[in-house]
């Protein structure tokens, strides 16, 4: 199975762990995350270490330890989830909870989202605890329900509710990233330190009702062709945010100079654009790190076939750069859409800062640099969402590190949440042992 036998101690075989965690279906929803919980509190109570369960819902529970420190540092947090999304209408080569070991990788839903990175994380926190680690400050490891719909029973219950469990915690390490990309043969590893945030955004398209029999040009049908069609073939204006370049930078500098001559001028402004559509399907990567984006979702307007419709309102999945407010991808949408569409702008989670707290990365990247002396460690903006917006709103500052080394044609980022998604065991192993030695530095 990995290299330790079936007698060692249980955190010197997190793919093992891994094959437990993946039988428990916490598919969510409805998530039903008791038992999977249930026996991550086992492994902690054999060890001896005191486990707290928080509730919103006793089926949809969440577990949270903590080991002591030095007290030199800030608390550090490992948080993970351990709900799935659905394999409904997919055709899996092994049956998605059997956690089957094949090919040297373990098979199952959750393998990478993230059942592998609350088994490397559970891996490390109990060898710390079992070998008595010097640890620079205290280490609270949780495991979380819902992170897959909203947190309402997971990392948003636990921030809103049971805020004083994270009490003096500085950073955090989450999902999303630490796996390997490549750009030809460069092997790179992105770290996220930073989240796009969504915005829901409707646009209100009106124009004169009237009868079905009567020809209408001009009318609100017409105009949300044409809102949609400028939606399509425009894109909102450029942002080089710091986290982007960072990045883009990273990368840049790791490549040889004919590739990162193709990649610079991403940071400039007044060639961006340019510079992704000569990209093709590379710049799809980058696309979404520098600019706010909408795309239209729904439609709702009409309901007789005799009528025409007076107002069409479209919904949009907005998601704003870091440091950017909905006010200002409304008055990005206006200048696109002119006087098309009225746009207003509902809920978002919050408003994110622009400038990440970096004080850990160096510490997180030089780990990866030792165990991969040939990778390359980057900042990473992620295009998406994870629970790291929930408690960023505790000041926490999340790093998404589960480290994984992989081979070129692994196709990482089209498994998660896929048929067929799995993880081979030398990269859990690979990430178990990065956590564990980020426990032991990050003071
Ligand atoms: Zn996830």
């Amino acid at each position: 199975m990995s290299t330790a036998d079936a007698g060692s101690p249980l955190y010197t075989r997190p793919a093992e762990l891994l094959q437990h965690l993946i039988r428990y279906d916490t598919t969510n929803p409805p998530g039903n995350e008791a038992a999977c919980i249930a026996y991550i509190l086992f492994h902690l109570a054999e060890a001896g270490i005191p486990a707290t369960i928080l509730a919103r819902d006793p089926a949809r529970p969440n577990l949270v330890a903590r080991l002591a420190g030095r007290g030199n540092a800030p608390p550090l947090l490992l948080y993970g989830h351990v709900d799935v999304v659905t394999t409904a209408g997919q055709s899996w080569s092994h049956p998605p909870f059997s956690g089957d070991l094949a090919d040297g990788a373990i098979w199952g839903r959750g393998a990478l989202d993230m059942k592998g990175g609350v088994a490397m994380m559970l891996a490390a926190f109990l060898r710390a605890a079992a070998e008595g680690a010097d640890l620079p400050g205290d280490v609270i490891f949780a495991a979380l329900a819902d992170e897959e719909n909203w947190g309402d029973y997971g990392a948003r219950y636990l921030v809103d509710e049971h805020a004083d469990l994270f009490r003096g915690v500085r950073y955090a390490i989450g999902e999303i990233g630490g796996f390997t990309i490549y750009i030809g043969a460069q092997r790179f590893y992105p770290i996220m330190v930073a989240e796009k945030q969504g915005v829901a955004i409707t646009a209100t398209v009106r124009g004169p009702g009237g009868h079905g029999s009567l020809p209408m040009h001009g009318g609100a049908m017409a105009k949300l062709g044409q809102l949609l069609q400028r939606l399509d073939q425009h894109r909102l204006p450029p942002h080089i945010t710091p986290v982007t370049r960072m990045m883009i930078e990273g990368m840049a500098n790791a490549l040889p100079p004919e590739l990162a001559d193709h990649m610079r001028p991403l940071l400039d402004p007044e060639r961006t654009d340019a510079t992704l559509d000569a990209l093709g399907a590379q710049g799809t990567l980058f696309d979404p790190l520098l600019h706010n984006t909408v795309n239209a979702t729904v439609v709702r307007g009409g309901d007789k076939e005799n009528v025409i419709p007076s107002e069409i309102t479209l919904a949009l999945d907005g998601r704003l750069l870091p440091g950017f407010t909905p006010e200002e991808m409304l008055a990005e949408l206006r200048q696109l859409a002119g006087d098309l569409a009225e746009f207003s702008a509902g809920r978002s989670d919050l408003t994110p800062t622009a400038e990440p707290d970096m004080g850990l990365f160096e510490t997180l990247a030089g780990i990866l640099r030792e165990a991969d002396p040939e990778g390359t460690p980057i900042p990473l903006l992620l295009a998406g969402v994870t629970d790291g917006r929930h408690l960023a709103r505790l000041g926490i500052q999340t790093y998404g590190y589960l480290p994984m080394r992989l081979p070129a044609d692994f196709p990482v980022i089209q498994l998660i949440h896929a048929a067929d998604e799995r993880i081979p065991v030398e990269a859990v192993n690979f990430g178990a042992e990065a956590i564990y030695q980020a426990l032991r530095r990050f003071g």
